[in-house]
């Protein structure tokens, strides 16, 4: 789908870029905006944030907290999540020494990637990934080496991921629940991997920004609360999702205090911290209740049902998701010759944007008949999307 790129000078590109493309999902973005269509696409609310969060960082900025937090994170902050996860959890761990607040989930698993890869180094993925792991690893110099989840229930097949760990293996990126797929590992899993870990010495890096959006009982295991598991984990979470705050770029990283220490250093020279009024309002919103993380995922678990009605009702079959907030649909019943294909119809004339399936492939062959929904939007934006997806049995 993408815009033509300017030609590079290869005086003036570094190695490290050479290996991976834009992002697709933002590409999508700006399509949609391009086309007037209903953005599908990027997983992003279009519905207010909690109106207290809103309130607290607009109470810090007339406060003054305008000015650098300490770099690894403002203490109230940190605190707050420490005992968020000793509540959710029970787990305990030293704000001083062992949490990180970067700018971002997204900053999170780059400044954990460039703490501890080295070029030469392999990394286990598991394939469809959300995309940014790939150019994560690559910027570092390490290798991906991919294991695939199998649709529908996107199970993988433990002698090859057993295959996929050698003497070189770095780390496991991990990502449950899981985006693109909505698949929450299950603990039987998280031991087998933790297993591997262990027996090649290597760590888990996880993405756990879904945490709390999970349906039909699901429950989400940080692999990191697991025996063995402490010492060898990297835990990457953010605001994001779970406040309805994806612009605020406020994430954080829990790791053993070595660990963090060169994440510290990484994150110090990247970005210095993220936002201060923003963290000052992320401590009031990581001490709400019970009740705030129910309500979510029953407010997704709604919306799901309400997506997944309109897109078979279209004639897509649809990979049921347990977690986080996208559909992946398999589109081959509808005739188009891929997932690009079908993209760029859905964009141009139906104007919904989604993303294809390809681009959370290494081996795009094995997306072509794929392609990602995501359903965290009000009501309003999903019954219009129905209204137009529908248009795809009469057109
Ligand atoms: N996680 C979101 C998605 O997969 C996008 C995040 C981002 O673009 N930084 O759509």
């Amino acid at each position: 789908m993408s815009s033509t790129a300017p030609a590079l000078r290869t005086r003036f590109r570094s190695d490290r870029i050479v290996n991976f493309t834009e992002s697709v999902i933002r590409e999508m973005t700006r399509l949609a905006f391009q086309h007037g269509a209903i953005n599908l696409a990027q997983g992003f609310p279009d519905f207010p944030a909690p109106e207290a969060l809103k309130r607290a960082a607009a109470e810090a900025i007339a406060a003054d907290v305008n000015q650098y937090s300490i770099t690894w994170g403002a203490k109230p902050f940190r605190d707050a999540i420490a005992a968020k996860y000793r509540r959710t959890y029970g787990l305990d761990f030293d704000p001083e020494r062992e949490i990180t607040v970067c700018c971002g989930a997204t900053e999170g698993m780059i400044a954990s990637c460039l703490a501890v890869f080295n070029p030469g180094d392999e990394v286990v993925l598991f394939e469809p990934f959300y995309e940014n792991y790939n150019p994560d690893t690559q910027l570092c110099g390490a290798s991906p080496r991919y294991v695939t989840l199998h649709a529908p229930e996107w199970n993988f097949d433990r002698d090859e991921l057993r295959r996929a760990f050698t003497p070189r293996t770095k780390a496991i990126i991990l990502n449950s629940p899981n985006n693109p797929t909505g698949k929450v590992f299950t603990r039987e899993e998280l031991e087998f991997i933790a297993g591997l870990c262990q027996e090649f010495d290597a760590l888990a890096i996880t993405d756990e920004i879904y945490e709390h959006i999970l349906y039909d009982g699901a429950v989400h295991v940080p692999i990191l609360s697991l025996p063995g598991m402490r010492e060898r984990s990297i835990l990457v979470n953010s605001m994001s999702k779970t406040y309805s705050v994806t612009g605020w770029r406020v994430g954080w990283v829990l790791a053993p205090p070595d660990l963090s220490d060169s994440i510290r250093k990484v994150h110090d020279f990247l970005t210095v911290g993220a936002a201060s009024p923003l963290q000052q309002a992320g401590t009031m919103a990581l001490a709400m209740g019970d009740d705030y993380y129910t309500a979510l995922a029953s407010q997704y678990a709604a919306k799901r049902d309400h997506i997944l009605e309109t897109l078979e009702g279209a004639g897509l079959r649809c990979f049921i998701p347990r977690g986080a907030y996208y559909v992946m649909t398999d589109i081959s019943g509808l005739g188009f010759a891929d997932d690009l294909a079908f993209s760029r119809y859905l964009i141009e004339k139906l104007r919904v944007a989604a993303v294809p399936g390809s681009s959370f492939y290494a081996h795009p062959d094995r997306g072509r008949q794929q392609v990602r929904f995501c359903f965290c939007k009000k009501y309003e934006t999903l019954e219009e999307a129905r209204h137009q997806i529908l248009r795809l049995k009469t057109t």
